[in-house]
């Protein structure tokens, strides 16, 4: 914790968590353009050299598959080169190819620049789906329905599950809401007891004395070996009889392709109906990103006992300090899911969190 390191973006939008940062390096590739337009980019392997290729395209006639195929390929190695799924990188290359498809292009800057638009757009419209989640509003909403709103959190084991849990109680904390802890990992040894020392430190951090005596975060466990469901439900209950207003449940992590465990954690969602369901997911995840969400929702599905399955709401993507300019994790979740990256885990410490930021990250996968 760096108690210099404001955690949200104040002047801004209250409570609002900084967004990833942001850096592009477009305007010195269009320099490049611009002062040397006869010769095509020299890079090689990068979107560089493959809009290079399509120079050889330019002409009156308009764009054919056999054109761009050579580009494409090109295209599709770099997105699996930035860690995007492999089926993913092929399906984004598709759709890219049937918006050029048929286009007369003019010259080698318009090329350049309509394929890096077809493959931006594509991008960032992925990263941007429909449905916004905005935990502070929704939080408010639940506190004048005199309920607390409840969070779910679920994904495999070490993917940072509790210590994100942590940053987003401690966030919730700096915006003066009160946070139980429901300790639903009822499975891993340690678990309960990481839970535990989170809950310390962030009473530290803000005692009962800055709160008008108000207890800011507690844990609400039952030990090991018991039923996740039930527990979920007695924190509900509990949180909701002594007033705090968000319930942050945390479950075992487990593998997508362990059937008990699954239907375990489908029970808890069906039972207790929490208001927002998170995936954890790190962003070191290539392709079994894939395979973790596509089984994660379909075993919500099959589990569900209402008539409309529930099923994840949001990604919490982790360790994005880890990978450099390799993000393809964040197209390959939300492409699966049409749901939105809600947190993006930047570090250890709990105030690493930020909101995602599309044109970071569509910056950083075109990126030679
Ligand atoms: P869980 O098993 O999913 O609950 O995972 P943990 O919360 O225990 O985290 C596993 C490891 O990942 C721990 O060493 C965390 O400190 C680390 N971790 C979690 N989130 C991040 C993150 O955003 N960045 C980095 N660098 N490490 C993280």
């Amino acid at each position: 914790f760096f108690p210099l390191q404001a955690l949200g973006d104040k002047n801004r939008e209250p409570g609002r968590l900084y967004d990833l940062e942001y850096e592009s390096d477009d305007e010195a590739e269009e320099e490049k353009v611009v002062q040397n337009p006869s010769k095509p980019s020299v890079k090689k392997g990068g979107l560089g050299g493959m809009f290079g290729m399509l120079k050889g395209l330019v002409g009156s006639k308009s764009l054919t598959r056999d054109d761009m195929d050579p580009v494409l390929e090109k295209m599709k190695d770099h997105l699996i080169a930035k860690n995007v799924a492999a089926e993913i990188a092929v399906q984004l290359c598709e759709s890219v190819a049937k918006k050029l498809e048929g286009k007369v292009m003019g010259t080698f800057t318009t090329v350049t620049s309509t394929v890096k638009q077809a493959l931006q757009e594509a991008l960032v419209q992925i990263l941007q789906p429909q449905r916004r989640v905005d935990v502070l509003r929704d939080v408010m909403d639940a506190q004048r329905h005199r309920r607390p709103y409840v969070v779910t959190f679920c994904g495999v084991n070490g993917v940072g599950k509790s210590t994100n849990l942590a940053k987003i109680s401690f966030w919730l904390i700096e915006n003066g809401f009160s946070v139980l802890i429901a300790a639903c990992d009822t499975f891993r040894a340690g678990a309960v007891e990481q839970l535990r020392t989170h809950t310390r430190r962030l009473n530290a951090l803000h005692p009962p004395e800055s709160h008008g005596g108000r207890t800011m975060v507690q844990l609400y466990e039952k030990g090991y070996g018991k039923d996740a469901a039930g527990i979920a439900m007695e924190a509900i209950s509990y949180a909701r009889n002594q007033g705090f207003d968000v319930v942050l449940v945390d479950t075992a992590g487990r593998m997508q392709d362990n059937a008990p465990l699954m239907t375990a954690l489908a029970k808890l969602i069906a039972v207790n109906a929490p208001d927002l369901v998170l995936f954890v997911g790190e962003a070191l995840v290539g392709n079994e990103a894939v395979d973790q969400l596509v089984k994660f929702n379909k075993a919500l599905a099959d589990h569900s006992m209402a008539q409309t399955p529930r099923l994840i709401d949001g990604i919490v993507l982790t360790k994005f300090d880890t990978i450099d300019d390799k993000v393809g994790a964040a197209i390959s979740m939300t492409y699966i899911t049409s749901k939105p990256i809600v947190f993006v885990g930047t570090g250890q410490t709990y105030c690493d969190l930020r909101s995602l930021n599309a044109k970071a990250v569509v910056a950083a996968l075109m990126k030679a």
